[in-house]
């Protein structure tokens, strides 16, 4: 379906600039791609909840993150950035697997069932798109989605 991506990406970010904002975490955007583009609205939005949710999940008050939206090569690009604790090379390998979680405790300090990026993974899938994760030592995590777009 068309959808307009500023006035879409600023519908999503909306309540996080607040929950941020309470959490005394910084949240900013850098959102380049305008127009007009076919993607599924709701899926989408459902994809950027799961990377914005986890973006604050694993970050404390004084981190920031960040959302920067970009068309290149008739594609989608969405990073969702943050400088929180990081993830470890053992953990990107299965980050996208079924209820795989960092935190094998049963205490569920930072909740989650592990399910989120598997997820993720498969509305990126649907689209023909891509996603992958990198993390930046000594701290953070990026998240980046590329989808080809009409
Ligand atoms: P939920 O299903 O509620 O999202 P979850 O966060 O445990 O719970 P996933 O979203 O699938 O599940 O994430 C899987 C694991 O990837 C997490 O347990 C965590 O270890 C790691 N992870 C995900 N996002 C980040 C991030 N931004 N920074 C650090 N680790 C992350």
């Amino acid at each position: 379906e068309p959808v307009e991506l500023s006035e879409f990406i600023n519908q999503v970010i909306e309540p996080y600039s607040e929950i941020a904002e309470l959490d005394s975490k910084q949240f900013t955007t850098n959102l380049m791609a305008t127009g007009i583009v076919l993607i599924d609205r709701q899926r989408i939005h459902q994809l950027l909840v799961i990377l914005l949710d986890n973006a604050l999940k694993y970050t404390e008050s004084g981190q920031a993150i960040s959302l920067d939206t970009m068309i290149k090569n008739k594609q989608l690009i969405i990073m969702v950035n943050d400088t929180g604790r990081g993830i470890s090379d053992q953990a990107k390998k299965h980050v996208f697997d079924r209820f795989y979680r960092e935190d094998k405790s049963g205490s569920r300090a930072t909740g989650g069932t592990g399910l989120g990026l598997t997820i993720a993974q498969w509305i990126v899938d649907i689209h023909k798109g891509k996603i992958t994760v990198e993390d930046f030592k000594p701290q953070g995590t990026t998240f980046k989605v590329v989808l080809p777009i009409k």
